[in-house]
């Protein structure tokens, strides 16, 4: 008899797991559908001997010292402050746009004094701000929108900026410094050794039993346990009863290359040519040194498996009928992206799971993530925190990605 039937061994799934076991002496199952552990954070050595991630690049950033101590029981760390360029006329240039961003594009050598004025030259007055064009173009105007913002959604999510609601993105990323961090989060990091490997030390414990390769629902009937914590698509665990909850998907493309190194950042968004939006590197991230280099391009897609939550009302007001059925059904606790259909980073899902387990434990107690005051890479998601543990909808406009 186990305790708890753990559905997914992504970071829900896979905290849960490791405080019922080691915190509470519980017996656990944990299973996923996928030939691996990690989830979307699955990282592993290609055939050439590269640390790549499956399911595209993966960077962790928290403000909360509480998850980041966390993690650090399961994992050392390398120090790693992303960066990212985007592909715009031709040149190479920072993302989030910042002085040096508009002094290269323009040719201009501007003080940050005067991108200020700048910007407020290029803004357009937006009488009342609807749309996520409105509020990038009202910021820094229809040119800047053009060359940055909007293929790139269209991109992305394949809707118009003037399609998603404003609340979708609620400032758009600029900076009037030269600084040129994707993050701007106390804890910047990867584990030393890989992803997957902080996972298997999280999951090495004599109470859980690791089931790969599983679908729950082949096994529910035949295992005796006690509460379920499920992490999988809340839709598909009520049999799409009001419908399929719209996910944005990606097909991932990976190559190899015969040279050391293949682009001069660590991603290259391309936001207005090639159907793929952006391209990774992951050596920049790992910092492991090969003659080879390994890539990743991302190709957004309609179908595949569910990525990104479409941040659109009636998809929220789906979503809302089947939480509804999720809190009548008590004996389950959903957690996690696809549970709870909300794009989170992997700071928030460890907050969220860490939350739940003083739930599940009688606490009253929101482990707080801090909120952020970091650029805020729509797109590919990276919402931010509210403070409170419970988390705040991340922003959908594909500004340009993590
Ligand atoms: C392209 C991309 C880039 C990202 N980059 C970053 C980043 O740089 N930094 C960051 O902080 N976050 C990033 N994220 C977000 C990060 O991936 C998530 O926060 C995290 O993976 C969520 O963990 P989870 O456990 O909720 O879900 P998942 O990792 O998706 O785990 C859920 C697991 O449940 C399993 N499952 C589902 N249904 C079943 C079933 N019926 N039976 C058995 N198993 C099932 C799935 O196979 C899956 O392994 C990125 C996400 C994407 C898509």
């Amino acid at each position: 008899m186990f305790d708890y039937l753990i559905v997914g061994a992504g970071f829900a799934g896979s905290v849960l797991a490791e405080r019922l076991a080691r915190g509470s002496d519980k017996k656990v199952l944990i299973c996923d559908r996928r030939p691996h552990v990690g989830g979307n954070a699955y990282d592993h050595y290609n055939e050439a001997g590269i640390l790549v991630h499956k399911y595209g690049p993966h960077i962790f950033h928290t403000n909360s010292r509480e998850v980041f101590e966390y993690l650090s029981r399961f994992t050392e760390w390398r120090s790693y402050q992303h960066r990212v360029m985007a592909h715009v006329d031709g040149q190479l240039v920072p993302i989030p746009i910042n002085l040096d961003t508009i002094n290269k594009l323009y040719g201009l050598s501007l003080t940050s004094f005067q991108l200020e004025e700048f910007f407020r030259s290029v803004a357009e007055p937006v009488e009342q701000v609807r749309t996520s064009e409105d509020v990038v173009v009202s910021r820094v105007g229809r040119e800047l929108y053009e060359k940055f913002f909007r293929n790139y959604t269209r991109k992305q999510w394949g809707l118009d900026p003037s399609e998603l609601d404003a609340s979708v993105t609620s400032r758009v990323p600029t900076r009037t410094n030269r600084d040129a961090r994707y993050f701007t989060d106390t804890y910047q990091a990867m584990p030393l050794n890989g992803f997957t490997r902080m996972f298997e030390n999280m999951l090495d414990h004599p109470n859980i039993k690791v089931l790969l390769n599983c679908d729950y629902q082949e096994i529910e009937r035949d295992v005796p346990f006690r509460e379920m914590i499920y992490t999988g698509p809340v839709d598909s665990f009520f049999d799409y009863r009001y419908g399929k909850l719209p996910y944005r998907s990606l097909e991932f493309k990976h190559e190899t290359h015969d040279r050391e190194q293949f682009q001069s950042a660590p991603v290259v968004n391309y936001p207005n040519e090639h159907l793929y939006t952006r391209v990774t590197e992951f050596k920049y991230l790992t910092g492991q040194e090969h003659s080879k280099t390994s890539i990743v391009y991302e190709f957004p897609r309609d179908e595949g498996d569910p990525y990104y939550p479409v941040p659109r009302k009636e998809n929220g007001e789906l979503y809302a009928k089947y939480k509804a059925l999720a809190d009548s059904t008590p004996e389950v606790h959903f957690v996690g992206r696809l549970a709870t259909y909300r794009y989170y980073n992997m700071d928030q899902i460890v907050a969220q799971a860490l939350t739940t387990y003083a739930k599940i434990r009688g606490e009253r107690r929101a482990l707080a993530v801090v909120a952020q005051t970091q650029y805020r890479s729509n797109g590919h998601g990276h919402g931010n925190s509210n403070g409170t543990g419970r988390l705040a909808p991340s922003s959908g406009l594909a500004v340009t990605n993590p």
